[in-house]
């Protein structure tokens, strides 16, 4: 599923450069991510970069965007039609 940006976000904007689909940009309260843009990092990373860099552990699961690793593997082939998927 992609993540969100909840309320505890202080704005440090450390998330933003680790993005490698650009996701993630500073919105009028706090920072955001673009779920359609999100892949959890999938076809990128095994794990997730943005949560690990965030001081206030305000990067969480949308509930709203439930997705499985097959749909998030298939929004990084919309996102980069001409990029192979690192696979783990
Ligand atoms: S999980 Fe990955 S793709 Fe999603 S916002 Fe964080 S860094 Fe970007
Ligand atoms: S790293 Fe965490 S606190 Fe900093 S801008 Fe991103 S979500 Fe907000």
């Amino acid at each position: 599923m992609a993540l969100m940006i909840n309320d505890e976000c202080s704005s440090c904007g450390a998330c933003e450069a680790e993005c490698p689909n650009t996701a993630i940009s500073e919105g009028e309260d706090h920072y955001r991510i673009n779920p359609d843009l999100c892949t959890e990092c999938v076809g990128f990373f095994a794990e997730p970069q943005c949560t690990s860099v965030c001081p206030t552990d305000s990067i969480i699961p949308d509930p709203a965007r439930t997705e499985d690793k097959d749909a998030l593997l298939a929004k990084f082939k919309k996102i980069h039609p001409d990029k192979e998927p690192v696979l783990s």
